[in-house]
C-alpha cells in the first residue's frame, strides 16, 4: 500500500455525541457536487472524550456508519487530536490522523549538545535568510537562532517520539501526521515556523498538517478578533515558509497549514482562501464544538419538548457556568452580565432562542456570550447522557438540517466556492 497522503483540502468536523457524521457528510457531498473537493476529517480530543465520557473507537464507528450509508466514495479520516505519549492508546487502533500536540514542551529546554548539533546542521538559519515569495529578507542573528532552538528543539523532539510510537503500531505512511503548537501563549512568527519545520525534518517527522499558534484571538465558537491585515501577512508568510521548507528539508509534498479553533472564523475566511489560492496551497480547517451548537439550535426549533430541552441546558450552563468556562479561559471571553438570566430564556420563543444562538452577526438577537457559553457547556447535555441522546433522535430531522447548513454554508462554500475579488 503506498502511503497515505491528505488531500488538499480538508475539514476537521467534532460530533461529540456520535450522532451528527451523517447530517456533515452531506456537507461535503454538497460541496463536492458544487465543486469543492474537500474531505472530513473527523476528530475528537482526549479532552472531549474524557468529558463526554466516550472512546475514540465510538467517532470511527460512526463516521464508517455515515460513509457507508451515504456511499462516500472518497477519502476521510479519523483525527486523534490533541494527543501526546501518555494519552495516545486508546486512539492508536481506531485513527488514522493524529495530532501531536507538543504546545506544553514548547520552552522546555533541550540537551545542549542537540542544539549545538541542530546549529551546526542548519547554518542556512542564520544570517540573510531569503524565501521565496516573502519580499523581506528574514535576518536572524545567531543569539536569536540559538534561542529559538532552545524554545522549540525539545517540543519537536517530543513529538518524534509520539511520532515512533505510533508508526511502531501502525506502520509508516499508515497515518497523517500533524503536529499542533497552537495550545500557547504567544503566536510563533513565520521566522519561528521555518526553523520549527527544519527541526521537525530533522527527527524524522513526515509531517503533513502543521498547526501553529497565529496572530489573535481564536475565541471557540465565535469570530476572529484581532489584526486581519496582519494575519493575511503572516499567514501567506507561513504559506510561503511551508513551500520552501517542502523543497529545502524534503518534507511531504502534501504539507499543509491546519488552523485549529478554525469554526466560525467569518472574518479571516476570504483572506485564507485569497492565500492558498495565491500559493496554491491545501488547507486543513479544524471546527468541533460548532455542530454541537447546531443540535442545540436543532433542539429549539424542533418543537416544545425540544425548545424546553435546550432551554434546560442553557439554565445548568448558566447555573455552572464558572466551572464550565474555567478549563477554556485562554479561548473564550464571556462576560457574564451579557448573560440572560435563565428565567428570561424560559420564557423564549423557538425564534428568540435560535436567533440568540446561531452565528448570524446580522440578527440583533445573536448574543455572542450565551453562544460561547453553550459552546463550553456540552458537559450539561453528557451528564443527561440517555436522556438527551433520545431527543437527538427525535428531533433529527430539525437538527440534521441545521449541522447541514452550517459546514456548508457558513464554512465549506465561503472557504472554497465563493467568489474572490
Ligand atoms: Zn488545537
Amino acid at each position: 500500500m503506498s502511503d497515505l497522503k491528505i488531500e488538499k483540502y480538508s475539514i476537521g468536523v467534532g460530533d461529540r455525541f456520535a450522532h451528527q457524521a451523517k447530517a456533515q457528510l452531506q456537507a461535503f457531498i454538497r460541496a463536492a457536487s458544487e465543486g469543492a473537493p474537500a474531505v472530513p476529517v473527523w476528530n475528537k480530543s482526549n479532552r472531549e472524550h474524557n468529558i463526554v465520557g466516550s472512546e475514540p473507537s465510538a467517532v470511527r464507528a460512526a463516521a464508517d456508519k455515515a460513509v457507508a450509508d451515504l456511499g462516500w466514495t472518497k477519502t476521510y479520516y479519523v483525527d486523534a487530536d490533541h494527543i501526546n505519549l501518555t494519552t495516545v492508546d486508546r486512539f492508536l487502533e481506531p485513527s488514522n490522523f493524529f495530532t501531536l500536540d507538543v504546545a506544553d514542551a514548547i520552552g522546555k529546554p533541550a540537551n545542549p549538545a542537540d542544539v549545538e548539533a541542530f546549529l551546526s546542521k542548519h547554518p542556512e538559519l542564520t544570517g540573510t535568510v531569503q524565501i521565496p515569495d516573502i519580499p523581506e529578507p528574514f535576518e536572524i542573528t545567531p543569539e536569536v537562532a540559538t534561542a529559538w532552538t532552545n524554545k522549540f528543539l525539545f517540543a519537536v523532539q517530543d513529538a518524534g517520539k509520539i511520532y515512533r510510537k505510533i508508526e511502531s503500531i501502525k506502520g509508516k505512511g499508515a497515518f497523517i501526521t500533524e503536529v499542533s503548537m497552537d495550545e500557547t501563549d504567544s503566536p510563533q512568527t513565520p521566522t519561528e515556523l521555518l526553523l520549527i519545520l527544519a527541526a521537525i525534518a530533522a527527527a524524522g517527522i513526515p509531517i503533513q498538517t502543521i498547526a501553529p499558534k497565529f496572530t489573535g484571538r481564536f475565541n471557540k465558537g465565535v469570530d476572529y478578533v484581532g489584526d486581519i491585515v496582519q494575519f493575511e501577512k503572516e499567514f501567506g508568510d507561513d504559506l510561503a515558509v511551508l513551500a520552501f521548507a517542502i523543497k529545502q528539508y524534503g518534507l511531504p509534498d502534501s504539507l499543509k497549514l491546519s488552523v485549529h479553533s478554525g469554526s466560525d472564523k467569518f472574518y479571516i475566511y476570504a483572506p485564507i482562501r485569497r492565500q492558498i489560492l495565491r500559493f496554491g496551497a491545501g488547507l486543513h480547517l479544524k471546527t468541533a464544538g460548532t455542530t454541537w451548537l447546531e443540535e442545540l439550535i436543532g433542539l429549539s426549533e424542533a418543537g416544545p419538548e425540544g425548545l424546553a430541552l435546550a432551554k434546560e441546558i442553557y439554565a445548568e450552563a448558566y447555573s455552572h457556568r464558572e466551572e464550565l468556562c474555567a478549563p477554556y479561559a485562554t479561548v473564550i471571553d464571556v462576560d457574564p452580565a451579557k448573560l440572560p438570566a435563565p428565567e428570561e430564556v424560559n420564557g423564549w420563543t423557538a425564534e428568540q432562542y435560535s436567533g440568540a444562538l446561531r452565528h448570524d452577526q446580522e440578527n440583533p438577537a445573536f448574543n455572542p456570550h450565551l453562544r460561547q457559553l453553550l459552546h463550553v457547556g456540552f458537559k450539561v447535555a453528557a451528564k443527561m447522557g440517555q436522556r438527551y441522546l433520545t431527543m437527538l433522535e427525535k428531533c433529527e430531522q430539525s437538527i440534521s438540517r441545521n449541522v447541514t447548513a452550517n459546514l456548508y454554508e457558513r464554512h465549506l462554500k465561503p472557504l472554497f466556492l465563493d467568489g474572490i475579488d
